[in-house]
C-alpha cells in the first residue's frame, strides 16, 4: 500500500512572516490528527527556516522547490542540497515545468540535482508532463516517455523511498483546468509502466506518482482516489490553509 503525499509548492509566494503564519495555520488544522499519508510544504528558500521552527511537532514535512546542481563553489545565487539538508529540508522538487520553461533546465540538470539530493539523504520529487500542444498533437505519451527516460535510467540508486514522481500536465498548471480522471489515470498508469521498464516492477509498484495541475478541495478526492494517483502536488490551493488541508482531507477520505 503506497502512502499518499500531499505537497504544497508555494512558488514565489510567502516571505518569512507570511510563511510562518501559513505553516502555523496548516499545522494547527492537522495537529493531533492521525494521518495515513505525508503532508509537505515547500516554501521559498528564505522562508524555510521560519517554517522549520513553526512546523516542529506538527505532522508537516519541509521541502524546497529547487536546488543547485553543485554542492559548493563559484555559483552565485545558488543554494546547495547540503545547505537545504542542514536547514531541515526532507524533499526537494526537481524539474518543475516553470524551471524547464523559464530557466531552461534540462535532463542533465535534473539528473545532477537528483543525485545530489539523494547523496544528502533527501527525497526528490521529479516533475514531468506534456504541453497543451503536445496533447493536442497526440504526443503526450511520447513527451512523458522522453522526460522520464532522459533522467531515471541515469540515476545511481533511484527507489520508491528516495524518489517521488509528479505528473503535471502543463496545460493544467495554474489554469483552473484540471485533467479529467480518465486522462490522469491513463497517464499515471502509463508512467508506472515506464518506471517498471526502467527501474523494475517492484520499484514501480511502490513508487508514489502525484498528480499536479489545478488540484483543489473540490476535485482532490476524485483525483487522488484514482488507482495510480498517490497524492497531489499543489500550487495555488497550497497558499490557503483551509484549501490545502481540504485536499489532505480528500486524500484521507480515499486513502486514509
Ligand atoms: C504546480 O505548480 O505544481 C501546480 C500544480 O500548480 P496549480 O495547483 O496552481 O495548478
Amino acid at each position: 500500500m503506497r502512502r499518499y503525499l500531499v505537497a504544497g509548492n508555494w512558488k514565489l509566494n510567502m516571505g518569512p512572516a507570511a510563511g510562518r503564519e501559513l505553516a502555523a495555520a496548516v499545522g494547527e488544522r492537522l495537529r493531533g490528527r492521525t494521518l495515513h499519508g505525508d503532508v509537505l510544504v515547500c516554501p521559498p528558500f528564505v522562508t524555510i527556516p521560519a517554517v522549520a521552527t513553526v512546523a516542529q511537532g506538527d505532522p508537516v514535512l519541509l521541502g524546497a522547490q529547487n536546488c543547485a546542481a553543485h554542492e559548493q563553489g563559484a555559483f552565485t545565487g545558488e543554494v546547495a542540497p547540503g545547505m537545504l539538508k542542514e536547514a531541515g529540508v526532507q524533499y526537494v522538487i526537481i524539474g518543475h515545468s516553470e524551471r524547464r520553461q523559464y530557466y531552461g533546465e534540462t535532463d542533465d540538470d535534473f539528473a545532477a540535482k537528483i543525485e545530489l539530493v539523494h547523496a544528502q539523504g533527501m527525497k526528490a520529487i521529479f516533475c514531468y508532463g506534456e504541453l497543451l500542444a503536445d496533447r493536442k498533437g497526440g504526443r503526450a505519451e511520447d513527451v512523458v516517455r522522453a522526460q522520464l527516460k532522459g533522467v531515471l535510467p541515469r540515476l545511481q540508486s533511484p527507489n520508491a523511498y528516495n524518489l517521488v514522481l509528479a505528473y503535471e500536465p502543463v496545460w493544467a498548471i495554474g489554469t483552473g483546468e484540471t485533467a479529467t480522471p480518465e486522462i490522469a489515470q491513463q497517464m499515471h498508469a502509463f508512467s508506472r509502466e515506464l518506471v517498471s521498464g526502467m527501474l523494475g516492477a517492484e520499484v514501480a509498484a511502490n513508487m508514489r506518482i502525484l498528480y499536479g495541475g489545478s488540484c483543489k478541495p473540490g476535485n482532490a478526492r476524485e483525483l487522488i482516489g484514482l488507482p495510480d494517483v498517490d497524492g497531489g502536488l499543489i500550487g495555488g490551493a497550497a497558499l490557503k490553509a483551509e484549501d490545502f488541508v481540504g485536499i489532505v482531507d480528500g486524500a484521507e477520505a480515499v486513502l486514509g
